[in-house]
This record gives C-alpha cells, sequence and structure tokens, in this order.
C-alpha cells in the first residue's frame, strides 16, 4: 500500500497506488471504484511520482466525477439504521427466525428482524427493500386509469436509468428509488406511465407527467440531478 492519497473536494482520502514501468512512455491513471476504492498509476521509470501526482491534479474534474458517480458502498449490519420509502428502519439479526419480521414500532421507527445466515443480511435487506418498493409502485399504478398500465413491471439495478418504458409494456425501475424521497419515486414513476401515451420527451408528454404527478415535477427533476448519485452508495 502507497502512503500516497488524492484528497477530494469532499475530504475522501483515495489511496494512490504507484507502479514503475520500464518501456512505459506515459503517466496512466485509472480510478478504481467497488469496495477497495484507489487510483492505480503506472508511470515511466524515468518520471516522478511527482509528477504523477501534478498529471492527477490536472485531471482533478474529471476523478471527482468518477469517484462521485461511484460513491462508496455502505455496508450494513445488525443494529443499524437505514431510510428507504420515507421510513426509519433500525435493522435486527435474528439467528432464531426464518421469515422477516417488520415491525412499527411505538416511536415512529421501525424494527426489520432478519434471520437466516448471518452474512447474508445484506442481501436479505436488499430483497425485502425491493419487495416493499415494488408494491409502492403497484399501489401508485393502481391509482391511475388503466389505460396507462403497464404489462409487466421489473426492477433493476441500473447506474444509467431510474425508469424505462418498452413499447412491449413492460416498465422497468431501478430498485434504488427506494431510498430516494417518496415523491421523488412517485415521480419517476408517473414519468414512466406517461410515456405509455407519449414515447417521447415533448410539451404533450411532460404536460402528462404534470397532470398525473401534480405541482413540483421540476424540483423532483432537480433533486435527482443533484443526489441521483448518492442512491447507489446503499447496500
Ligand atoms: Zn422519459
Amino acid at each position: 500500500m502507497s502512503d500516497i492519497e488524492f484528497i477530494t473536494s469532499w475530504g475522501e482520502k483515495i489511496p494512490v497506488i504507484i507502479t514503475v514501468r520500464r518501456g512505459l512512455r506515459n503517466i496512466t491513471i485509472r480510478p478504481r471504484a467497488g469496495d477497495d476504492r484507489h487510483i492505480d498509476i503506472s508511470r515511466p521509470w524515468l518520471s516522478s511520482n511527482a509528477a504523477a501526482m501534478k498529471f492527477v491534479e490536472q485531471k482533478r474534474r474529471w476523478l471527482e466525477r468518477f469517484f462521485k458517480n461511484a460513491p462508496q458502498k455502505q455496508h450494513l449490519k445488525s443494529g443499524d439504521m437505514i431510510e428507504f420509502l420515507d421510513k426509519s428502519v433500525r435493522v435486527i439479526y435474528d439467528g432464531t427466525i426464518r421469515a422477516n419480521k417488520f415491525v412499527l414500532n411505538d416511536n415512529g421507527f421501525y424494527t426489520l428482524f432478519v434471520g437466516g445466515d448471518v452474512r447474508m443480511i445484506e442481501s436479505r435487506v436488499r430483497n425485502f427493500i425491493k419487495a416493499e418498493l415494488l408494491k409502492e409502485i403497484k399501489n401508485l399504478i393502481r391509482g391511475v386509469p388503466r389505460d396507462f398500465w403497464p404489462r409487466r413491471i421489473c426492477l433493476r439495478d441500473t447506474t444509467s436509468r431510474w425508469g424505462s418504458c418498452s413499447t412491449t409494456g413492460t416498465m422497468s425501475f431501478s430498485w434504488r428509488l427506494a431510498f430516494a424521497p417518496y415523491d421523488v419515486m412517485r415521480y419517476v414513476v408517473m414519468h414512466e406511465l406517461s410515456h405509455v401515451k407519449h414515447m417521447d420527451h415533448s410539451p404533450e408528454f411532460w404536460a402528462q407527467v404534470r397532470a398525473l404527478y401534480g405541482f413540483g415535477v421540476e424540483r423532483t427533476k432537480h433533486w435527482l440531478s443533484q443526489n441521483g448519485a448518492k442512491l447507489h452508495q446503499y447496500l
């Protein structure tokens, strides 16, 4: 491990690993996301670490954009709180139970008890959240006229889109919308439902979105563009 770090404008310290290669002509920079976030640099034998770091500094904007769009995953363990679908939920592992238990406490908070293999806590919580989100999406869809209803709904884990609507009638949503404010999730659903009538983003389409969603479409779109990447840091 190297002692060199790249410090982002939000204060995150990202380790930099510099490898010297004979025969290399240029300094190359490769940011790495995932659990082991770091930056790999290869530099020619005749250059220096200082020169490599100077190059990193020149690429700061690109590197920061990369790491912002691939936020560090927050791991979940028993006792942690997690927020989804506008609910604050404490996750408790209980090895004696088979099925999940979701309990509303007197103070308005929820507890989710998960059992099974202790190493599977995260995937069980993930599956629980997906099921809850799917229920909410179906509820929202039941609230609009039938001619907007999709044939099929599925959840995905895409980084590029929050929702999509195919010509065959399948509507897909990112399961990470569960971590957004409820109205943001509702906006994405109304957006996709509006595509059933308008497959474009014409003024008629936006009028349809406003008719289904109500007031505040612009504010919600703004929230997604500013905070959307953060929704990928959970689980
Ligand atoms: Zn659209």
